[in-house]
Formats: structure tokens, sequence, C-alpha cells
């Protein structure tokens, strides 16, 4: 079985900060559905970026 099959798991991530937004990426690269949370709407990054 390739690493990128299809594991018909998912995975749930806390946080789409820099390890949230990796962790996802690499799930999704061994073939897990990830599903990403975020408390802040548009996240932490546009928040400060908008200042
Ligand atoms: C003012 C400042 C300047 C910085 N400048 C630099 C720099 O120039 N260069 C550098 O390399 N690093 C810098 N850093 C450090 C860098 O921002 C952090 O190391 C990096 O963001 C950590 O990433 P992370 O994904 O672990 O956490 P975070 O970026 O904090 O991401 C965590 C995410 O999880 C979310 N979250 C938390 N709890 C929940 C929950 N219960 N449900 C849903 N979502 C949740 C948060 O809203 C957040 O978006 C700086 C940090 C600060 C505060």
């Amino acid at each position: 079985m390739s690493k990128n099959q299809p594991k018909g798991t998912s995975v749930a991530v806390i946080g789409a900060g820099i390890s949230g937004l990796s962790c996802a990426t690499q799930l999704k690269a061994l073939g897990y559905q990830e599903q990403l949370y975020e408390k802040i709407r548009g996240g932490q990054w546009s928040y400060e970026y908008s200042q």
C-alpha cells in the first residue's frame, strides 16, 4: 500500500498555526482525511497582520 492511499480514517487538528497547518499537510500526504479547527475567525496571522 502506498503511503498516500486513503486510510479511511479522519483526524482532527486543533489550531491553524504553523504547527497545525504543517501537521494537516503531512496527514493529507499520508492519506488521512484531516479536519482543521481554528478558534479565531480568519486565523491568528490575519489578525496580527491587520494591526
Ligand atoms: C509577537 C510575536 C512575534 C513573533 N515573531 C516571530 C518571527 O519573526 N519569527 C519566528 O520564527 N517566530 C516568531 N514568533 C513565534 C511564532 O509565532 C510561533 O513560534 C509560532 O506561531 C508557533 O506556531 P504554533 O502553530 O505552534 O502556534 P500558534 O501560531 O500559536 O497557533 C496555534 C493556533 O491554535 C489556535 N487555537 C488555540 N486553541 C484553540 C482551540 N481550543 N480551538 C481551536 N483553535 C485553537 C490559535 O488561535 C492559533 O491560531 C512570534 C511570536 C509572537 C507572539
